[in-house]
């Protein structure tokens, strides 16, 4: 679907909705399946390339309304089985479609504490959209009912309206409970355990909280200010926030039990050590992991080039190595930081692509280009070390591998040279081993993530681990979920305790 603005799309939605407002009650499945699904309004691409500002603009009221007909308000409803949470999906749908947007919020925020951050960032089109009527009966899953974008819809309503309410908080207990990280999984948990009444504080390693949220995902896909909601709403019920804060180094993890007194621990550190290749030359000037290289532009503000923390390295020409989320938010970064050519360089082709659909959309559309089953051989630099060229192989697909995907085969004597000054290399995050070396009694696996029993409990005794740290880098959505288990658990085992 190319481009339309916004205007356009708003003006198509209100005819629609005219035609059916008067009917919604007598609407048949076949009235339904006929309405279009509704464009997410977005930016002009060639203005946004130049700018930080979000890229999807969001629905209208009518926009939003026409969106929610479409639901057919299954009676087996395939869609909740895809979602990590199991979201009331017809349930907060059905409330939209009738303009009652507050009982629609009420009823996600049963289930999910981030509506706003989860409905911009979720994977909606390999979950809950995925499982959805309306993909399966029209026979293509951009089809579906476009759950994520109404739920961001409602959740930015509700901030709008300027009333997000503060979640009730319990007599105080007297039991402390440590947080460590303030990505999704820890502020999921400083939220469910501090309504239980526990005193509760967050440390985190960086100035700002927020984790992936903050530091990794951009401006251009999900404000800052929504992450900054999120946290002022933990801290007017009361949790504390510690940052600069490195556990494992600034103090011990068993310190925080034996010699501060905390009652439970909560690990949720992520997955924040970046990969690379192992290829010559990655040690030129000019070679950035995607996890640098967002984080300077993201929490050091490299943007601003004036008032900037940190300067960001002047490209004209990038080239980012990898096909996620993660090298769509660099190459996306680095066309508005200013290079005048971003190439993705990906082994397999577009269909194997683990980013998301949209992201890729919004790639090609910016003008990203990119190079399929192509890979990097080695990095090249001039006399002063500063990268200059990048010998490339080319690859064919071969039988599948363990994971299902067709295993990219290099093809002999393929090997090209293209100008590039900078290499983003966004191949996968692992574990930070920090608190592993410093812990010794934490158990983990091979690849440094913690081992948790079905509770989120850790092999020491009152620590509990998830997101990322447990998962291997993951969503925000399989952190806030494995957050609310770990939480229910920890209240559990302290609920215990207070009764004696
Ligand atoms: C660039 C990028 C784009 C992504 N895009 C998407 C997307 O579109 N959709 C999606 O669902 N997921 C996306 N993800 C993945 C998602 O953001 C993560 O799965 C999620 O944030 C994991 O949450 P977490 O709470 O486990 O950890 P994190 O968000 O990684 O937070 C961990 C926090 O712990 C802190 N910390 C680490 N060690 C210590 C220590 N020793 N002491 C104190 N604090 C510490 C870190 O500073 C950090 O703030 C993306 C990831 C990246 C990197
Ligand atoms: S599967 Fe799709 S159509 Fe059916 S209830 Fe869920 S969102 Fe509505």
């Amino acid at each position: 679907m190319s481009y339309q603005s916004p205007d356009i799309l708003s003006a198509n939605a209100k005819k629609i909705l005219n035609d059916y407002i008067h009917n919604v009650e007598n609407l048949k499945a076949k009235d339904r399946l006929k309405i279009p699904v509704q464009d997410m309004p977005a930016q002009d691409p060639i203005v946004r390339g130049h700018n930080l500002e979000e890229v999807a603009i969001g629905y209208t009221m009518e926009e939003a309304r026409v969106e929610a007909l479409r639901c057919l308000e299954c009676v087996k409803q395939t869609c909740i089985d895809g979602c990590p949470v199991k979201i009331d999906i017809p349930g907060f749908i059905k409330h939209i479609a009738y303009g009652e947007f507050q009982n629609a919020v009420d009823v996600i925020k049963e289930a999910s504490l981030l509506p706003s951050i989860c409905g911009r960032v979720c994977p909606q089109e390999t979950q809950c959209q995925e499982n959805c009527k309306v993909g399966i009966a029209l026979k293509d899953v951009d089809k579906s009912v476009a759950i994520g974008r109404l739920e961001r819809f409602v959740a930015d309503w509700e901030r709008e309206q300027g009333n997000v309410k503060i979640p009730h908080v319990k007599p105080e207990t007297g039991k402390k409970v440590a947080i460590i990280g303030s990505g999704p999984a820890g502020l999921v948990v400083a939220a469910d355990v501090r309504r239980e009444g526990h005193s509760v504080t967050i440390f985190e390693a960086f100035h700002k909280l927020g984790g992936v949220m903050r530091y990794g995902i951009p401006e251009f896909r999900l404000p800052n200010d929504i992450v900054d909601e999120e946290i002022d709403t933990l801290v007017k019920m009361g949790v504390e926030i510690k940052k600069n804060y490195v556990v494992g180094r600034t103090r011990k993890l068993n310190d925080l039990i034996e010699k501060d007194g905390f009652d439970a621990v909560f690990i949720g550190t992520g997955a924040g050590l970046p990969m690379f290749m192992g290829i010559e030359g990655e040690n030129l000037v000019g070679v950035f992991s995607a996890n640098e290289y967002l984080t300077r532009a993201n929490l050091m503000r490299a943007f601003d080039k004036k008032n900037a923390d940190t300067p960001i390295y002047p490209s004209k020409i990038v080239a980012v190595l990898g096909g996620g989320n993660v090298a769509m938010d660099a190459a996306r970064m680095a066309l508005r930081l200013g290079a005048e050519k971003v190439y993705v360089i990906y082994r397999r082709t577009e269909v194997e692509m683990p980013a998301r659909k949209e992201e890729v959309a919004h790639a090609k559309e910016e003008g990203i280009e990119f190079n399929f089953l192509t890979n990097a051989k080695k990095i090249l630099g001039n006399e002063k070390g500063k990268v200059n060229a990048m010998e490339c192989l080319r690859y064919e697909l071969g039988e599948p591998d363990s994971s299902g995907r067709r295993r990219p085969v290099v093809i002999e004597g393929s090997e090209f040279i293209i100008d590039v000054d900078t290499v983003i290399v966004a191949i996968g995050n692992g574990s930070n081993p920090l608190i592993k070396q410093t812990t010794p009694n934490l158990e983990t696996n091979k690849w440094g993530n913690i081992i948790v029993d079905e509770n989120q409990k850790s092999s020491m005794d009152r620590v509990f681990a998830g997101g990322d740290i447990v998962l291997g880098a993951a969503t925000v959505i399989l952190a806030m979920g494995e957050g609310r288990k770990a939480a229910a658990a920890i209240n559990d085992m302290l609920a215990k305790e207070i009764a004696g």
